[in-house]
């Protein structure tokens, strides 16, 4: 069996292909590897290799085995990925260095009166709903800018970018360009898009990190 660590190394030389594919500037696309679902044992080899930037899906989950990680590795960056319950607004904004999953107002007024509580200073994104999937998170494209304008000005919080997780069966290209013409009207810098399945079609159209699972830590039971 191929280790967690062999395979961080094969993703990341796949990711440096696609930034001169793409005739992107090396190092400008941060690898997010996606550890939901694996225990800190599994994790800290990854870490250990020189990897610091993860994200989890569960704020609960990763309670359970961050805290620790961080302490022995002070400049580890924690993305939450997964959707936020308001009522959770307090545990993500005190253990994750990035969300990626505003999505309506509620929680944008929630985290922002956690971070001014708390005093962090997090990064921000908004995700949005490229499909229009009932069953998923996001907010709808065609009220992304105004949402992600509303963060700033009703909730003085900064939004550093967007993220998508494109319907799994279709082709993902067009999600990817919708996304970044969304961060362009908005004003917004980053784009998080693109997984195992297709990290470096999103390379392509100028994701600037992508969230990588099981290509990585191997398929989740
Ligand atoms: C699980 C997950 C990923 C990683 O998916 P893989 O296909 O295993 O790479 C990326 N983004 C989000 C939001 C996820 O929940």
């Amino acid at each position: 069996m191929t280790s967690a660590v062999e395979q961080l190394h094969a993703v990341k030389a796949k990711i440096a292909g696609a930034e001169r594919e793409a005739k992107r500037d090396p190092g400008a696309v941060t690898l997010v590897a996606v550890s939901k679902t694996f225990a800190a044992d599994d994790i800290r080899p990854v870490v250990e290799a020189g990897q610091r930037v993860f994200g989890e899906n569960r704020v609960q989950e990763a309670q359970g085995k961050w805290p620790a990680l961080k302490q022995a590795f002070p400049d580890l960056e924690l993305h939450l990925i997964g959707p936020l319950q308001s009522n959770k607004a307090k545990e993500a904004v005190a253990l994750f260095d990035v969300i990626e999953t505003v999505d309506r107002e509620k929680i944008a007024a929630e985290l922002a009166k956690e971070i001014a509580r708390q005093g962090r200073a997090l990064k921000l994104y908004v995700q949005v709903n490229t499909g229009s999937e009932p069953q998923k998170a996001g907010i709808e494209p065609r009220e992304a800018v105004r949402f992600v304008e509303r963060c700033r000005d009703v909730h003085g919080l900064a939004i550093e970018g967007l993220m998508c997780i494109p319907p799994a069966d279709e082709n993902p290209g067009p999600h990817f360009a919708l996304l970044e013409k969304i961060a362009r009207e908005a004003g917004v810098a980053k784009l998080s898009m693109g997984m195992s399945g297709d990290y470096e079609t999103a390379i392509a159209f100028g994701a600037t990190s992508v969230r990588v699972g099981s290509a990585i830590f191997g398929n989740r039971t």
